[in-house]
């Protein structure tokens, strides 16, 4: 038994609806196991704060703080194990992401499987003018998906026939495997801390990230959703929903503020919304200043 093995997805006793989720025509992710939750993140800090805070508002007041703050850390007491199968070229963008440990089929060790992702017509999007890295949502439309369509399923059929007939005539499977396309199916286990992954999934439920990558993030975060839905709250608000200005961007920005008075309006209507998620006097002085400092580039003491 090689320690490369990895159970059959599809015969796997483990595969349950509520720990997995579809993704493309044949990947999934499969949450293997959580170590922690927002309560680890939230002991974790207390450590550094003091045992002051207790109930759950204050819990979320503080994981709002150590996003807000990049106090990054006490995130790191969260890890997450998933089981996940991608076809290559969805992996190559994955591995990059060096913060994770994984453990991938090996092509030397197994037969590599017949299975491939095969595209629908709305995954033929032509590629955008604008960004060279991009497609847009616009497809190739017909005749011409289903002849890609038809072209890639003879191409991966002739592909993996060579492979096994490589393989028949004694050829090494690390060797027959080279000729494989990059659409060929592959799994991993993948064991990440929250911060890290929070970082993986801010790069890849971008719109910038290649739709097939997406979906698999789009897919983790449910779990880290349902897990952490605290700090998932954090990240939305201070991360994946925020932005992040130049320095000659924001002193555009600065400068149109002061020319138009607009500072006395923004710090009204900031000052609504923190009165309608309930913050205390002191917090919300504490919020109106950071946002006055960040907008004026003022240095303010408070
Ligand atoms: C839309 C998009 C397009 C991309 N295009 C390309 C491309 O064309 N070509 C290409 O090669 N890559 C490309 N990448 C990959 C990209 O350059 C990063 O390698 C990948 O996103 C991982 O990011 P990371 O290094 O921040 O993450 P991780 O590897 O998870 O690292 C997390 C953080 O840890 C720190 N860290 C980790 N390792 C080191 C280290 N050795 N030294 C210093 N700090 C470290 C850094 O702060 C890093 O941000 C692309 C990524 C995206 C999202």
């Amino acid at each position: 038994m090689s320690e490369y093995e990895i159970v059959d997805a599809k015969e796997g006793a483990e595969l349950t609806d509520e720990n997995t989720i579809r993704c493309l025509d044949k990947g999934f992710v499969r949450l293997v196991d959580v170590m922690g939750d927002d309560s680890s993140v939230v002991q974790a800090a207390r450590v550094s704060y003091g045992k002051g805070t207790k109930s759950v508002r204050e819990d979320k007041r503080l994981i709002n703080y150590l996003m807000k703050h990049r106090h990054t850390s006490p995130f790191e007491m969260v890890e997450f194990k998933f089981h996940c199968k991608m076809p290559i070229f969805v992996a190559r963008q994955w591995i990059r992401h060096r913060t994770a440990s994984v453990n991938e089929l090996s092509g030397r060790y197994s037969v590599m499987k017949d299975e491939v992702w095969e595209p629908s017509p709305s995954d033929l999007r032509k590629q955008s003018q604008l960004n060279k890295q991009c497609s847009t949502q616009e497809t190739v439309g017909e005749p011409h998906a289903s002849k890609i369509i038809q072209e890639f399923k003879e191409d991966q059929r002739r592909l993996f026939e060579h492979y096994n007939s490589y393989l028949e005539s004694g050829i090494a499977r690390e060797i027959a495997r080279a000729n494989l396309p990059l659409s060929t199916y592959t799994e991993w286990y993948w064991k990440i801390d929250l911060h890290n992954l929070f970082h993986f999934l801010e790069l890849r439920l971008a719109p910038e990230a290649q739709r097939e990558i997406r979906v698999y993030a789009e897919a983790i975060s449910e779990f880290v959703k349902r897990k952490c839905p605290l700090s998932w709250e954090a990240f939305e608000e201070h991360s994946l929903n925020g932005v992040r200005f130049s320095r000659s961007e924001i002193a555009i920005l600065r400068s149109v503020i002061k020319e138009n008075w607009l500072m006395d309006k923004i710090e009204e209507m900031r000052l609504n919304q923190l009165k309608k998620e309930g913050l205390s006097d002191s917090s919300i002085r504490v919020e109106l200043t950071e946002l006055r400092e960040k907008l004026t580039g003022e240095r303010l003491n408070y």
